[in-house]
This record gives C-alpha cells, structure tokens and sequence, in this order.
C-alpha cells in the first residue's frame, strides 16, 4: 500500500529527532536517557498519533472510503489528530465523544470541529458498547460509509505505524519507555524492536489489563513478541487525574529541562523513569530512549 499524500500543505517534523537529556537524578545512577521527540512531529497530529493514522488513512484510500470516524472521550487526542488527518489528506471526519456535549466545547474539540469534524456525542454506556454490530450499523445509517479507526488508533494498522518507531532510532540504546493508553504503541515498538533491546510501557490508566490488550493486538497483527513489560506503578489516581504530585513533577521537569510534559502521558512515564532510576532498577551504563508525543 502507497503512503498517504496530503491534499494541503502539511509539515510533519519526520523523523523526529533524538536528544540527549543530561538529567541529574538518571546520572546518578549511572543512566543514559535519548528522548525521541515525537511530540514535534506537528502540532495536532503528535507522532503516537500520526503513526497510528498513517497506514490506516492508507487504508481508507485503498478501501475507496471518503470518511473516517473515531470514538474517544472528551480530551482524546485522538480525536483532534483524525480531525487533523482528514483536513489535511481529503477525508470527511466523525468524532464519536463518551459523555455529555458541553457548550463551549474544549479546545480540544473546538479545533477538531475547525478542522471539519462532525461531532456526535454517546453515552458512557452505549461508548461500552461501541463495537457492537448494532451500533456501527446505527453509525452508518447515520453517518454514510466510513472507515473506522478504533479508540486511541489501536488496530493492525496503528501497530504497523508504531513498529517503525524503533528503526528511526540511529544511536546504541537498551531500553524504549513509552507511556500507554490502549497499549498500541508498546505493541508496534516490540514488534519493531532489534534483538536485545526491551520496551517498557507506563499505564496511565489503573488496571491490569494491558499485558492482555497488548499481546491481542500484536496477535491481530500476526506476530507476538517477548521483549516487552507494562508498569502500572504510576497512573498517579486514573486516566484524567492530575494530583499535586504529578503537577510539581511536571512543573520541576520544565523548570530542568524547557519542555512542558503532557500530565495525562508523558508526565506519568517521565516521573515513573526517574522513580525505576533511584531505586536501581537499571544497572549503571544502561541507556533509555524515552518516547514523548
Ligand atoms: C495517545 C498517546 C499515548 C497512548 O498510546 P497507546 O498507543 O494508546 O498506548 C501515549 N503517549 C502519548 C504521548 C499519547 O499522545
């Protein structure tokens, strides 16, 4: 399948670039920590997101399908990058948002609906059951033809996209930190890894279920790997909980280091890596890639 072409003008910061980050508290363990910055990659559409779109827009394409629709909740980033990818590759778009419409929307969706995107809200208890047949039937009654693209990207394609994560990555390293939602990201970058390398994934949602979720969908994708592990120490209270310790985590790191984390991510996986690092969960000598965006 060919690469998706943009119909407008579209900067994507690809590959994004690897920087050293020279961090006290990881030195003092004898650590070497690469970010991989694929939160430049563009501004609506990060680089976790435009991976996991890419090979799905090509997809649709193939597919003859002139509209995607999405489903997140009211802060997915998600939404707004599919929004993002329909302006820019020619796609009428449906954002399918958890919860109530509250007017005025967030920026987040006031964007999504700026770049084109019919929003259309569901209940958390239809949202439950957003894979159902019935549902989607009811979706396309309403909506016309469409190509889905599951909540958070996560499907074969979106693995596909992140399993070339790794290959971008030029310098000696021994272990990928992502931060996870459903897991699609940890799955692709074990699939991408080279022999000898490991990943770790940060759950910034409570629960055990990703190890589940991230072998089902390297099984979707037709290949399972053994060189990953989900850490679920540091959801700091749930997916949208930000707790004063996260915040002076996040705030300290840019007082550090110039860069604003994201709270529901990167923010999480950032301050589980700095507590791993003080308690010696890595021997001295070892180098991370840690992966923003
Ligand atoms: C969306 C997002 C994730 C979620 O990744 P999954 O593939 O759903 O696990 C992780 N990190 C960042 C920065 C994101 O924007």
């Amino acid at each position: 399948m060919t690469s998706p072409q943009p119909i407008r003008d579209l900067i994507l910061a690809v590959p994004s670039p690897l920087e050293e980050l020279a961090d006290d508290r990881l030195r003092a363990a004898g650590l070497r920590m690469l970010l991989k910055r694929d939160d430049l990659v563009h501004p609506d559409l990060p680089g976790n997101k435009w991976r996991k779109l890419k090979h799905n827009l090509a997809a649709a394409a193939a597919g003859n399908f002139h509209t995607l629709l999405t489903f997140g909740g009211a802060f997915s980033k998600q939404i707004l990058a599919t929004a993002a990818a329909g302006h820019h590759f020619g796609f009428n778009t449906v954002g399918v948002v958890r919860g109530e419409e509250h007017v005025p929307l967030n920026p987040l969706l006031a964007r999504a609906a700026e770049l084109g995107m019919s929003l259309t809200y569901v209940d958390r208890d239809r949202y439950r059951r957003r894979t159902e047949p019935a549902f989607l039937r009811r979706l396309r009654r309403e909506f016309g033809p469409h190509y889905v693209i599951p909540a958070g990207g996560a499907n074969r394609e979106g693995v596909r996209g992140c399993a070339e994560l790794p290959g971008e990555i030029t310098s000696a390293y021994d272990v990928i930190c992502v931060s996870s939602g459903t897991g699609c990201t940890l799955a692709g970058v074990g699939i991408g890894l080279p022999a000898g390398r490991t990943a770790i994934g940060f759950a910034s949602l409570r629960g055990d279920f990703l190890t589940g979720d991230v072998t089902a969908l390297q099984r979707e994708y037709g290949r399972t790997t053994q060189n990953w592990t989900v850490n679920t120490e540091f959801p700091f209270g749930g997916f949208a909980r930000r707790p004063p310790e996260l915040l002076d985590f996040l705030t300290d790191f840019r007082d550090r280091h110039g860069i604003t984390l994201d709270a529901v991510y990167e923010a999480k996986m950032m301050a589980g890596i700095v507590e791993l690092a003080g308690r010696g969960h890595w021997q001295p000598g070892t180098t991370l890639v840690a992966v923003l965006g």
